[in-house]
């Protein structure tokens, strides 16, 4: 997706249509489907301390820019006079430590698979220690008894 089409609306629809920017400048919001096609609902209020919108003869642009690092995408554009412009300014520190973090999870991830087949195998073995000690002392025991009663 390259290009936003701007619709100005009273009321942003439930069914969004990729590539469109609902705009309700009556409930100050606007609201699009994620740029990289993901589907996911972008959310942008419009006010000083949220997004500013401004409209040059219909072409819209939204600032700051929209990082939907919430999403599984992580997808970071701006929308400048109905165009999406694609960040490549991710730095390298973040990059690594979104490497980091996936690395992380994977090395999780088998840890956990380690314990599940360890807890699955594991416990086993302490169980049946005592219960196999316990038949030979009372075996011995009963031996013991016997022996000391033929006695
Ligand atoms: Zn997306």
């Amino acid at each position: 997706m390259s290009t936003m089409r701007p619709e100005f609306v009273k009321f942003i629809p439930q069914a969004l249509v990729p590539g469109v920017l609902y705009i309700s400048e009556q409930y100050r919001t606007a609201s699009h489907l994620c740029a990289c096609g993901c589907g996911e609902k972008v959310v942008t209020p419009l006010s000083p301390a949220d997004w500013q919108l401004t409209n040059l003869n219909g072409r819209v642009s939204l600032s700051p820019s929209i990082g939907n690092w919430k999403y599984t995408c992580r997808s970071h554009y701006w929308i400048r006079r109905n165009e999406i412009v694609w960040s490549n300014t991710m730095s390298a520190a973040r990059i690594a430590r979104i490497e980091e973090r996936d690395l992380l999870d994977k090395a999780r991830h088998v840890e956990q698979r380690n314990q599940a087949k360890l807890s699955l195998t594991k416990p086993h073995p302490p169980q049946s220690i005592p219960s196999d000690s316990k038949p030979p002392s009372f075996w011995a025991r009963l031996c013991a008894a016997i022996l000391h009663f033929l006695r």
